[in-house]
């Protein structure tokens, strides 16, 4: 697809991330890229890593062992030849603040209305004028479908409202990653779809983006690269299409026949 650009410049590199909580060592040697504009769907069994995995990336969680790199900074560390050193909080909440998250419970603050909750970040964490922030706030609910709501409060909205206001507060501090975890999980069927929609018009935007999630058919039609991870390894990845209609492997197959 033409909107795909810096091919071949990783946004996420992940060298031999090692990741245990006590003795449950839950990443065991994750190696993946990501490169710029390109959206890469991470697929596999509940408790296989996948979350941990994303919140590495973000900073939730640290890792044991590898390196994780976002563009060319390290995630939580600085190198200094051979030595690493790590951030202060100050410098990763910076890192963090290039990288949105979408989790599976939308988790919006629940007393502020939704354009609160959108321009809450910009203003506080980067400083934007209330002005501003509003003004590009009522952008992005526009982009997601959501101008009318912009004084509702999250509890009157849907799930799926809900989900895509959380979308576009992640929007709002300009991310050059997203990732979202299992957004649609929580949501019921009927409203699965506008939230996709929304991941979709985002994917054509050029937004690079890891998505966790068990809907096979975006990861077909919208993933530019699939992962299919077991038990704190990758298995399988390659193209959607190739590893849908035709994994190689036995634990993939059996994973998918159990999905599809
Ligand atoms: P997935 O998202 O693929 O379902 P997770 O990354 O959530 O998998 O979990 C992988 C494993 O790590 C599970 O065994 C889970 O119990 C464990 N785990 C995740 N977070 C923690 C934590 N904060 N403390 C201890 N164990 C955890
Ligand atoms: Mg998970």
């Amino acid at each position: 697809m033409t909107r795909k650009h810096d091919r071949g410049n990783p946004m996420v590199r992940a060298e031999h991330v090692v990741k245990r909580f006590g003795s449950n060592v839950v990443l065991k040697d994750i190696s993946l890229t990501v490169n710029h504009g390109e959206v890469m769907c991470l697929i596999g069994p509940s408790g296989s890593g996948k979350s941990t995995f994303l919140r590495c990336i973000n900073h939730l969680e640290s890792i044991d062992g590898g390196r994780l790199w976002v563009e060319d900074e390290l995630v939580g560390y600085r190198q200094r030849g051979d030595k690493l050193y790590e951030l202060s909080p100050a410098e990763v909440s910076k890192q963090r603040q290039d990288i949105g998250m979408v989790f599976q419970r939308f988790n919006l603050f629940p007393h502020m209305t939704v354009v609160e909750n959108i321009i809450e970040a910009p203003t506080r964490v980067k400083g934007q004028k209330k002005a501003a922030a509003t003004a590009r706030a009522m952008e992005l609910l526009d982009r997601v479908g959501l101008a009318n709501k912009a004084k509702a409060y999250p509890g009157h909205l849907s799930g799926g409202q809900q989900q895509r206001v959380a979308i576009a507060r992640a929007l709002a501090m300009d991310p050059k990653l997203m990732l979202f975890d299992e957004p649609t999980s929580a949501l019921d069927p009927e409203l699965v779809g506008d939230v996709l929609e929304v991941m979709k018009q985002l994917a054509e935007s050029g937004m690079t983006m890891v998505v966790v999630t068990h809907e096979m058919g975006f990861a077909r039609d919208v993933g530019d690269h699939l992962v299919f991870m077991d038990q704190g390894v990758v298995v399988e990845e390659g193209d959607p299409r190739e590893v849908l209609t035709n994994p190689q492997r036995e634990r993939t197959r059996s994973f998918l026949s159990r999905v599809l």
